[in-house]
């Protein structure tokens, strides 16, 4: 069935490489979700023909071996593989937390270690704030790196919520270097924690980095979400982002920046999401009859669709407007904040019409809307909570307009 059209002018380049993702969506993720979803395993298939697709690496410039591709069009591939399955999108996206960390604020020699093999995606990339007892309020983590006689930094402390925990190599890892800095915001520092991709005790030269099991979800399956555990786990001087001299103290700005990105990358999600559903409803909509005609036919079912239609495309030039702006230079966080706003609660509203619209059958697991239902809420939670935009969209609107 052919998809809703697109308002959004793409250039030759994107219009290739969103057709190639959407093909591979269609053909590799679609197909095999269902599975991986039921038994909350990860898409090992699936990732490793990413690879070979280099979506690892789109954003990763050419010299270290990645496509060098701007964030607009990475956000276009990220609708496109979030309308198959946002877990697959999830397993990208942190990685490119990462690498967009690297390549902004990492020195030459963390950017020439990390970055090739980040392109190729055979080392993946987790991005960890969150802790048990804190998630919004970043500040208040508790997580500690401390400096021992020979040099190194020893971490010490417990994170939550990691995605790709268990499989990523590096975790770019904020922890406080300095528990009495005022504002407490200079007293953190981000480190490049190296592990073994998929081993929960680590040893050896990784020795006090371990995995607890995966945490059940909700939905969000195949890819993992994990606790890590810090216990005297020692990380050279050399491993603070951007080198100890220049990047110590400065992980609480360097992770906000990277959230901003972040932002981006989640109302991308919320457009694919909303997308996918949309599809979902326009078919099953005139599939199904009561009262003698394709339910499609009658008008408050077109209502519906006419709200996701239009929820749909106002979430996506958003997602671009931001992208677009931040690829420009200019500012845009006003612009990321409403638009992972906007496009992750449009991504909710519209699997729950599409869930209605679907009857009782939208409550079977035979139907792909019953997976997609419980996957979207977490698109109101994760890079900051819609009250945590509202707070960030109202907070630069008021420095933008100060009188
Ligand atoms: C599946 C999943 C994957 C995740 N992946 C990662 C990851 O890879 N890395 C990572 O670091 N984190 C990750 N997270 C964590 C996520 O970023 C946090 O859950 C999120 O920031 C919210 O934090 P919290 O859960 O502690 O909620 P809290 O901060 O405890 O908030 C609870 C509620 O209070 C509200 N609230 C909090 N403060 C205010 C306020 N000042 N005003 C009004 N309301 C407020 C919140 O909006 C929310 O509704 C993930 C979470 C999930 C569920």
């Amino acid at each position: 069935m052919a998809v809703a059209g697109s308002l959004i002018d793409k250039t030759d380049e994107q219009q290739a490489i969103t057709d190639m993702v959407r093909q591979f969506a269609d053909e590799q993720i679609l197909p095999n979700a269902e599975h991986y979803d039921a038994e909350d395993e990860f898409p090992e298939p699936i990732v490793e023909q990413m690879k070979e697709l280099g979506l690892f690496g789109v954003t990763i410039p050419e010299e270290y071996g990645g496509m060098g591709l701007d964030l607009t069009t990475y956000a276009m591939i990220v609708e496109e593989l979030s309308r198959g399955w946002i877990s697959i999108s999830g397993i990208v996206n942190t990685h490119f937390i990462g690498s967009y960390l690297l390549m902004k604020f990492g020195s030459d020699g963390q950017k020439q270690k990390y970055l090739p093999q980040m392109a190729t995606g055979e080392l993946r990339a987790a991005f960890s704030l969150s802790e048990p007892e804190v998630g919004s309020d970043v500040q208040s983590l508790k997580a500690t790196a401390k400096k021992t006689d020979d040099g190194d930094y020893e971490l010490n402390g417990q994170k939550m919520w990691v995605t790709n925990g268990l499989m990523s190599g590096i975790v770019f890892v904020l922890v406080k270097t300095d528990p009495d800095a005022e504002p407490r915001h200079r007293g953190m520092t981000c480190f490049i924690a190296e592990k073994e991709a998929g081993v929960s005790e680590n040893t050896g030269e990784h020795a006090g980095f371990s995995v607890p099991p995966k945490i059940r979800k909700l939905g969000y399956k195949g890819v993992e979400s994990t606790e890590l555990v810090f216990d005297g786990y020692r990380c050279p001087a050399e491993n603070v982002l951007g080198g100890e001299d220049a990047g110590l103290g400065k992980g609480f700005a360097q992770m906000m920046d990277a959230l901003e990105v972040g932002r981006v990358n989640v109302a991308a999600r919320g457009v694919g999401i909303a997308q996918r559903s949309l599809e979902l409803a326009l078919r099953y909509s005139q599939e199904r009859k009561a009262f003698g005609k394709p339910i499609a036919e009658h008008q408050a079912i077109q209502f519906k669709l006419a709200d996701m239609a239009t929820q749909v495309e106002a979430a996506r030039l958003m997602t671009m407007r931001a992208a677009r702006l931040k690829d420009a230079g200019e500012r845009s966080d006003l612009e990321a904040g409403m638009a992972k706003l906007f496009a992750s609660e449009a991504g909710c509203m519209c699997v729950e019409q599409s869930f209605r619209i679907h009857g009782g059958y939208g409550y079977s697991k035979e139907y792909e809307i019953e997976r997609l239902y419980r996957d979207a809420p977490l698109l109101l939670i994760g890079e900051g909570t819609s009250e945590i935009q509202r707070m960030v969209i109202g907070k630069k609107l008021l420095q933008r307009h100060k009188i």
